[in-house]
This record gives C-alpha cells, structure tokens and sequence, in this order.
C-alpha cells in the first residue's frame, strides 16, 4: 500500500508496540508512525480478571487505540500482520495492504500453549483477550442458567464445577476471582452458592513456580481456600485430556476424570507463530523461540528492527515476561528510533522491577514489595489498583479510570485505617504507583478516620 522509505512501522499495540507509538508521539519523533493491531481495543491483560468480574468498565481495561492516539499522529491500522519480509522491509496484512518500513518494531508479544494436550485447544477457554474474556462470561451464565433449571445433581453439579488448568499467576488469579465471584453470581440467580466448585489444578507440587510472583506462593495457597468457595487444589497432576464436560489428569500414577462444563486454560505460553516464522537462526533466539536483541533492542541481523515485551529476549539480562517490562522497554525504542533518526547515540535498555502484585479475589490482592514486606487483603488490593491506573496510557485517560476509581473504592467504600494507610502510602511509593497512585493512598487515610481498625491480613 505504503512504499514510503521513512516509516515507522509497528506491529502489535500491546504494551511493548503501545507504549513504543506514545513515547515516540511525546518526544516529536520526525516520522510517520503506523502502529498495527488486529484488534481495535488495546488490552490492559493485568486488569482483564476486573473487566471479567464486572469491577472494571471496557474504556478502563480495554480502551481504543483510536481514542488513546487521538491528537498523537500516529496512524492506527486495524489489521493482521500475515507475514513479515525482513529482506524487503514489508509487512503484509490480510486485507491485502501492505506497508513498507525504513525501522520496524516487533511488539506481537506471545500466545497460548496448549501442550499437544488433546482436545485442550477446541474445549479449554484460554484468558488473553477481551474476547475470552467474553467468550467465559457467555459460557459460565449459560451453565449457570442451565443449572438453575436442572434437577439431576450430578448434571448440576458439572455445569456449576470450573477447572483452572494451570497454577502460575493467571491461573491462581483467575481462580482466586471465581472462587469469589461464582457463588455470588450464582445466589444473585437465587441458586445454591454452595453447589459451585472452583478447582485449580497444577503440573508441578508449587504454585507460581519459576514466576516473578514465586515470593507470594505461600499467601497464594493461605488465601485461595478462603475465597466464598474454596478453591480446590490439585496439585502434582498432568492433565492429559480436556472434552466439553471433563477434564483427565494423571496424579500420583493414576488416571483421574473430573466433571465439568468449564475449563479454563491458563496453563503456559508460547512464542508468536509469526516470530517463530521469521528467517533468524536458532543461535540468535532463545530456547523457546524468541528473538535475540542487544541492549538497544535491536535485531541481532537486522538492526533496523527492534523487538520488546514477550516476543524477545535481551542478551546478557533475563526479564521477566511481563507487563512492567514490555512498556519499559517500549520507552527505550521510542528513544532509540529518535536517536536513529537524528543519528544520536543509542541507549541500553534499563528496567525496574520494583514488586509483585497478585489479585486473590474480588477486592484482594498480594504486593510484594522489593521483597521488603508484602501486604495482603484489601490494602494489597488498593495498591495494586493504583498502580495499574497509573499506568493505563494517556493522561485523558488516565485521569478518567483514576478518577471513576477514586469515587467508587476510596470515596465510597472506607476501609479500616491505622497504620495500614502508612504502609499503603509507603508501599505506593516504594513500586511507584506514581502520583496518582500516592495521592489516591494519602486521600485514603485522609478519609478513613482514626477508628485504628486494621483489615491487614
Ligand atoms: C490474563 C493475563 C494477566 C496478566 N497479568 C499480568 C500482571 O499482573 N503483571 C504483569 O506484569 N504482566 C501480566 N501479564 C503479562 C503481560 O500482559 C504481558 O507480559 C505483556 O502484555 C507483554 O506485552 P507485549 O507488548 O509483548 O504483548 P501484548 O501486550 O500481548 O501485545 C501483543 C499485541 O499484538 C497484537 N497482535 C498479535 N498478533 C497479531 C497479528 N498477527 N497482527 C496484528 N496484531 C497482532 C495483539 O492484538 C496485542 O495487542 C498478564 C498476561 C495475561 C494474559
């Protein structure tokens, strides 16, 4: 389509691709920037389990590109990459278009991996996008209806039982938010909240295990089974076959079925087909696949292309795949594209991790901060909002979610106070929830009162 040779293309608008466009639009970057996604609304992922439960709206968790880089000048292209040309400096998309590019920026982040498990990909529902979030909450209120009307018990009881395979972060905290929310839903329908089943089952012996949230893996466990209904959990089981209403798993030498209408598939992940698909040798790639960059970010053979977030791996550093790394590093590339541009010295990319937070049900959560202290329960929980709003893109929104979110969980619903809104502030500061984030724990003890109750747990 394009064949302009000063183009700026990126592909993916997760938080690596996202924040690259931002930063690139903030420093007066001098050239055209499209940013490709197949999607229309980015996808904030560490706040999808809120969109899904209800606690959060759509122009929080998954706002539109065209809102978020309204006034910026970067041009949005809604669209999937199909093959990428690294000779030709091509992208190619479905609809047929394609776009030339003088730099590119790979930001396709990772997909779900499935592990060969039979039937794992036709039957679990995978939590990635907006649309599973969509696609689960259709499914759980058709099998909660369903159950409402059903008088055989077993049959009841399989259409109220989900199972979470998969117990690193977003299994346990998917868990952790049925567990809580799914009797709730299921006695606003006047059904037995007690008839539901929230069951988590893992591979290894360990929660979280090899996860930056590995610290939390004690909390993890201690409060699961104090959700509305305990989450089960199982672990030391293979799963080694998921069908529409069961799940077989091997554990402890023996082939075990459990019934269930829901299988949620949080069980691991792997690298981008169109990553793996690119002409890079296996020796400038890691293990599972994904790109080798130097420190500036940059393609090993193709230093015109710079790749971050899940989809590359920085040589001499081992980050994590997250979230607070992608759009770190997204900062880096929109800086060194200008210095590229401007024929300037490149930087090394330098990333801050500053804590952990863990969502373990409907208004909780785990922050490990620089594993100093963690603080648990609804205190973990306002942290670990604050923090996130703080980072939602562009200040117009920014400010928006902040202040919806002040209203309902400061303003509305006090919490206890004491030496807790100290730590809150304290903690804020420390995993740098930024000045919103700050200003929303001060307001915080502000409010509460000197009733010196504490609901840390
Ligand atoms: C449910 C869930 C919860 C998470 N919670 C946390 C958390 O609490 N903290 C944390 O730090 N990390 C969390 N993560 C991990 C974090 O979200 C990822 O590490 C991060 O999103 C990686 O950023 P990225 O830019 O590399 O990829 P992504 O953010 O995944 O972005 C990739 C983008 O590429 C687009 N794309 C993919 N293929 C194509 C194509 N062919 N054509 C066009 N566009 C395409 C996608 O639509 C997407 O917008 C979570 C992940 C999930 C799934």
């Amino acid at each position: 389509m394009s064949n302009s040779v000063h183009q700026t293309v990126i592909v993916g608008g997760g938080f690596n691709g996202l924040f690259t466009a931002l930063h690139l639009a903030h420093q007066q970057y001098p050239r055209t920037v499209i940013l490709i996604d197949k999607n229309e609304r980015f996808c904030f992922k560490p706040l999808l389990y809120e969109y899904f439960d209800g606690e959060m709206e759509s122009f929080q968790v998954v706002p539109r590109f065209e809102e978020l880089l309204k006034g910026s000048g970067v041009i949005f292209v809604q669209d999937t990459v199909e093959s990428i040309d690294l000779q030709q400096q091509e992208v190619k998309l479905t609809s047929g278009n394609s776009y030339n590019y003088s730099n590119l920026v790979l930001g396709l982040g990772s997909v779900t991996s499935y592990r060969n498990v039979e039937g794992a990909s036709e039957n679990g529902f995978p939590f990635w996008t907006q649309a599973d979030a969509i696609a689960i909450d259709r499914h759980l209120r058709d099998c909660l209806y369903t159950a409402l009307k059903t008088e055989d018990i077993e049959q009841r009881r399989k259409l109220l039982t989900v199972v979470i395979v998969g117990g690193g972060p977003s299994g346990v905290e998917m868990a952790a938010t049925l567990g809580d929310f799914l009797p709730s839903w299921y006695s606003a329908l006047r059904g037995n909240p007690d008839e539901v089943r929230v069951v988590l089952i893992n591979h290894g012996q360990e929660l979280l295990s090899g996860d930056v949230n590995s610290d939390l893996r004690e909390t993890a466990e201690q409060e699961l089974p104090k959700c509305k209904v305990p989450v089960e959990l199982i672990k030391g089981a293979e799963v080694t076959a998921v069908r529409p209403d069961n799940v077989e798993y091997k554990h402890n030498d023996k082939a075990e079925t459990l019934l269930t209408s829901t299988t949620i598939w949080t069980a691991g992940s792997s690298t981008h087909p169109l990553i793996q698909d690119l002409p890079i040798p296996k020796e400038h790639r890691d293990h599972r696949g994904r790109l080798t960059v130097t420190e500036t970010l940059q393609l090993l053979d193709y230093p015109e292309v710079f790749a971050g977030g899940d989809c590359a791996v920085v040589q001499n550093s081992s980050f994590p795949a997250t979230a607070q790394v992608a759009y770190q590093q997204g900062a880096t590339i929109a800086h060194n594209l200008k210095a590229l541009a401007l024929g300037q010295e490149l930087k090394s990319v330098k990333v801050n991790l500053r804590g952990t937070l863990l969502k373990l049900g409907l208004n909780k959560a785990a922050a490990n901060l620089l594993d100093a202290f963690e603080i648990v329960g609804q205190p973990g929980h306002l942290i670990r909002q604050a923090t996130y709003l703080t980072l939602l893109p562009t200040p117009i929104h920014d400010f928006k979610a902040t202040t919806e979110w002040l209203d309902e969980e400061v303003f509305k619903n006090h919490v206890g106070s004491g030496d807790i809104g100290k730590k809150i502030v304290q903690a804020a500061e420390l995993v740098g929830a930024g000045v919103v984030g700050v200003l929303a724990a001060r307001k915080l003890i502000q409010i509460l009162g000197s009733d010196g109750r504490n609901d840390e747990t």
